[in-house]
């Protein structure tokens, strides 16, 4: 039988090699992936980060770590530049759109997790709003100050990148360079110097405002990522990650402001950046104009998964074509990876293969095959195939072949455990019922024997039973542990 490593190896920024992942503490992983600033639609650029988030903690999940996920909303302090010019962007946006600043922020928000939630991205551990951690920004900023990092100039407290020395190690030195093109700040000591506090600027009317030990005014956008990530994960953690475009300014300064505060370091274990989606045009962007929205995509007749199936052609280190002809292929892959899930399960008569009996060789040789596919950088574009190898396999049994598809589909996402359920067979669904009502009765007379039978029969075909106040509802286990 083929083994798994059973360990995850991930390429790390910090250090540009790829690493075997050790968690901090055993079996738990504190995970930050910087979310939207919320003045707009995602575009569909941006779901690609927050999918590589999804693969990278339902893996972890999958191989049996507690995952916390963190992700921020920024509803203050983003400015059109990372590095500290142009105007804020929910501001701007609020101001253009004649709502408050809070209505703007509260709308987007919404409007991400309607489309996270349609392409089955699953909803992080915590979600921290800047604005509601003002307290803690302003903390952290104190300790930096205390530590000696800072200086005041032109009203705004600056982070001093000449007092940290291993100011820059995320970015490679081009990378370095593109930054000292930015246009200079008179205020600044060093071009690479970054704003902690705002409290006079250009933007003396901003809608938010905060009093602190250096006047009243806002914080910049780099340190409410280091504040929530340490409050809801820690002064060290395992995983930090984003977009690429987030290396050299926002994360290398989220490092600095980090470790000036606690002098810890290494502040996070694994950096995680994917690449871009990109377009003819280039990088798709918000600012570039006619960028992408899921919502373009449901209009022109696409599901949400047919992009999410999209995106796992490709792996997240790699540059990504957006194209509508690569969207229609992939919309046709999916189609026939569900029909062959319900073909799979008509062949089954809706049975998975049991748990308790373990699988055959090969259709463990096809799981083992996928997790080592994951585990090595999380290459979804190999797990796909993977996928495609067992439920076209002649020789793999079709309940056992669709309890694995049903596993895989815990980190792939594409809600196949619904596939063979309901509508598609009636009578399989009364035939749940009329058991799910037999073990109610029993229980009522206090025949906890039978009801633990007829629970125990369910289970072993991979449906779980909840009871509650309104009776006991059932569905089908999403995912299937056994061959790991
Ligand atoms: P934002 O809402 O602009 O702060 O960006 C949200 C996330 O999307 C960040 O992690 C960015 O790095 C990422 N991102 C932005 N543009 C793209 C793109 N074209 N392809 C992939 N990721 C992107
Ligand atoms: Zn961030």
């Amino acid at each position: 039988m083929v083994q798994n490593t059973g360990k995850l190896t991930l390429y790390n920024t910090l250090g540009r090699e790829t690493r075997t992942f050790e968690p901090l503490a055993e079996g738990r992983v504190g995970f930050y992936g910087c979310g939207p600033t919320v003045y707009n639609y995602a575009h569909i650029g941006n779901l690609r980060a927050y999918v590589t988030h999804d693969i990278l903690t339902r893996t972890l999940r999958r191989m049996g770590y507690d995952v916390t996920h963190v992700m921020n909303i920024t509803d203050v302090g983003h400015l059109s530049g990372d590095n500290d010019e142009g105007d804020d962007k929910v501001l701007k946006s609020a101001e253009e759109r004649g709502k408050s600043v809070l209505e703007i922020a509260d709308f987007y928000t919404k409007a991400f997790f309607n489309d996270t939630e349609r392409m089955n991205i699953e909803r992080p551990t915590v979600v921290c709003k800047a604005t509601e951690h003002v307290g803690e920004m302003i903390d952290l900023i104190k300790r930096i100050e205390a530590n000696g990092y800072t200086y005041l100039s032109g009203g705004n407290l600056y982070f001093d990148v000449g007092k940290f020395p291993a100011y820059g190690e995320l970015s490679p030195r081009n990378d370095q360079k593109a930054r000292s093109r930015v246009k200079e700040d008179p205020n600044k000591r060093n071009p690479q110097d970054f704003v902690l506090w705002f409290t006079r600027s250009k933007f003396e009317d901003h809608a938010l405002a905060w009093d602190s030990p250096w006047g009243r005014g806002y914080p910049g956008w780099h340190i409410e990522c280091s504040a929530m990530s340490i409050r809801y994960l820690g002064e060290q953690f395992d995983i930090h990650a984003g977009g690429i475009d987030h290396v050299s300014i926002h994360h290398t300064n989220e490092i600095a402001q980090s470790e000036a505060a606690t002098g810890k370091r290494p502040w996070v274990n694994f950096w995680v950046h994917n690449e871009f989606l990109i377009q003819d045009k280039g990088k798709m962007s918000k600012s570039s104009g006619g960028f992408i929205t899921l919502r373009s995509l449901m209009d022109a007749g696409y599901d949400p998964l047919d992009y999410r199936y999209f995106l796992l052609g490709g792996h997240y280190r790699s540059q990504l074509q957006f194209s509508w002809e690569s969207l229609e292929t992939a919309k046709n892959a999916r189609r026939s990876l569900m029909e062959r899930i319900r073909v799979l399960g008509a062949g089954s008569g809706g049975r998975r293969g049991s748990g308790a009996r373990g699988l055959s060789e090969k259709a463990n040789a096809h799981l083992a095959a996928f997790n080592r596919a994951l585990e090595d950088d999380l290459s979804s574009p190999r797990a796909l195939a993977e996928l495609w190898g067992l439920i076209r396999d002649p020789d793999v049994e079709a309940g056992e072949a669709l309890a694995c598809a049903v596993d895989m589909d815990r980190v792939l996402g594409f809600g196949l455990a619904g596939e063979d359920r309901g509508g598609d067979d009636p009578e399989r669904e009364k035939e749940i019922e009329r058991l799910v009502a037999e073990r109610t009765a029993a229980k009522k007379v206090k025949d906890y024997a039978k009801a633990d039978g007829i629970r125990a029969i369910l289970n072993e075909q991979g449906i779980l039973l909840e009871d509650g106040p309104a009776g006991t509802r059932w569905h089908k286990i999403q995912g299937w542990t056994q061959g790991r």
